[in-house]
């Protein structure tokens, strides 16, 4: 059986995956807050962890990965969305608006994501669908010592009540101080102790619970769902590096803590961040901009999953619109290759080792182009499949419908009109050579003009006739 090594944020190497049960290898990736639509960086877990899942169900079986991910339906933001909606008139009581936003959001997500050729996950658990396991955990955290009601609605976990705080991020509480923005409250025992559960208003979500009606802190939650569907241990937890501390340090406290004979996640995945021309996304530089966006400007969704597998997950990943424009060649390249190519039964050893060792994308493509260039199109098909590119469903794009041509059809069917009285034909020749610099085929006959983009087609080029 294929061996896949991949890198253990808590061991800071590389390690063999060696599945609880190879029967059903359990994956978890912390999913996003539903306020609003997905920006570019949130895809990229998605994206890594798709081909993470598609490498596992290659090697395990189909049937044989179990993959997780959930959606966070409770909070501020989401709160902060139904309240100015509720002022601007929008009819409803506050909780069937937030109600209305998480699930709009939710259908953005899973139609943005399926455009980008992931997979769904085998559970989409909501957070608010696990209140009561999450009820049960705190209980249980209280039971043993390691969290704290204030008397007041709120229930706080004790940091020091455990000694391997800080263990995966590799840093001393001191440091962790330091380093983040900690919130100090008069209710705290110590500044590093975060909120498990909370009070709610009476008109926003809240729930009854021994600590009067509130709702749960963002990091139970995790816990609280992993537990219910995976149980003590499973195998890889994932998510960006953004959430290494405080959210997942969280994690783990509250999950070691609660279920002590269990190892919660055994090996812990982190993606790098996603920037944009070199910068980092943000509202204030202008450069924000979300999957959707992208989708609408006329990126397919493949192009814009081929930019981001060309970089190793653990490295900081470029979004640039030449990339965009160079991955769009490559793709119309091998779509025109393997059109009406059956597939080859099986996926290129050279692609799976490459994948099999930490999810080396980069070099699974640069077998991709291998192939590509012998013409092996039946491997390069079933091989750029198992990366989720050149599949049935994301080609639609390439076949032309994406750019009509028919304005340019018109400009040079007039104007070989034209040249056909006055006996100039500059301008044809003119708009035919700028067409082919486009990589555009002309088919010109006596009843009219057919323009077809060809394989290195490059809509950009056209703008300039
Ligand atoms: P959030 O909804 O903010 O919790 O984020 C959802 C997921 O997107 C988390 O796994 C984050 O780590 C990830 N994420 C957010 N921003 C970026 C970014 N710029 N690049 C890569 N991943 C990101
Ligand atoms: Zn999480």
């Amino acid at each position: 059986m294929t061996t896949i090594k991949l890198h253990n944020t808590r061991t800071r190497g590389k390690e063999v995956l060696n599945p609880i049960n190879p029967d059903d290898v359990r994956l978890y990736l912390c999913g996003p807050t539903v306020y609003d639509r997905a920006h570019l960086g949130n895809a990229r877990p998605v994206v890594v962890f798709d081909v993470l899942y598609r490498l596992l169900r290659h090697v395990y079986g189909t049937d044989h990965v179990t993959y997780a991910r959930n959606f966070t339906d409770v909070d501020d933001k989401i709160n902060a969305t139904a309240l100015a909606r509720k002022e601007a008139g929008a009819p409803g009581t506050l909780e069937e608006l937030v109600q209305e936003r998480t699930e709009e959001t939710i259908s953005w997500y899973l139609a943005d994501m399926a455009e980008l050729g992931a997979l769904e996950p085998d559970h989409m658990p909501r957070a608010t669908a696990y209140i009561p396991q999450m009820i049960a955990m705190i209980e249980e955290l209280i039971a043993k010592g390691h969290a704290y009601a204030d008397g007041a609605g709120h229930v706080l976990f004790s940091v020091k009540s455990y000694k391997d705080y800080g263990a995966l991020s590799g840093r001393s509480v001191d440091d962790m101080i330091a380093g983040a923005r900690v919130e100090v409250a008069n209710n705290k025992r110590d500044p590093m102790d975060f909120v498990l559960w909370k009070p709610s208003t009476d008109e926003l979500p809240g729930w009854d619970s021994p600590w009067g009606r509130g709702r749960p802190g963002w990091h139970i939650e995790c816990s609280a769902m992993s537990h219910e569907l995976f149980g003590d241990s499973f195998d890889i937890h994932g998510g960006g590096n953004d959430l290494m501390f405080p959210h997942h340090e969280n994690e783990i406290a509250q999950s070691c803590c609660a279920h002590p004979e269990g190892d919660f996640a055994k090996i812990w995945l982190h993606n790098e961040m996603l920037q944009v021309e070199g910068k980092k996304m943000s509202k204030s530089l202008g450069n924000f901009f979300t999957v959707r966006d992208l989708l609408d400007q006329g990126y397919p969704g493949e192009v814009i999953r081929l930019v981001f597998l060309q970089t190793h997950y653990r490295k900081p990943m470029d979004w640039t619109d030449k990339k965009a424009k160079e991955a769009e060649a490559t793709l119309r390249r091998w779509r025109a290759l393997t059109t009406g190519i059956n597939p080859a039964p099986t996926a290129s050893v050279a692609v799976i080792d490459a994948l099999s060792d930490d999810l080396n994308t980069a070099g699974a493509l640069a077998e991709l182009h291998k192939l590509a260039s012998a013409e092996t199109a039946a491997d390069l098909l079933t091989s750029a499949r198992l990366l989720g590119l050149l599949t049935d469903k994301m080609g639609t794009w390439s076949q032309g419908e994406d750019h009509d041509l028919s304005h340019h059809e018109k400009s040079l069917f007039d104007a070989r009109q034209v040249a056909i009285e006055t006996k100039d034909f500059a301008e044809v020749d003119r708009l035919k050579t700028a067409l082919i610099a486009a990589g555009v085929e002309v088919r010109m006959s006596k009843t009219g003009v057919e323009l077809v983009p060809g394989p290195s087609f490059d809509a950009s080029k056209l703008d300039a006739i």
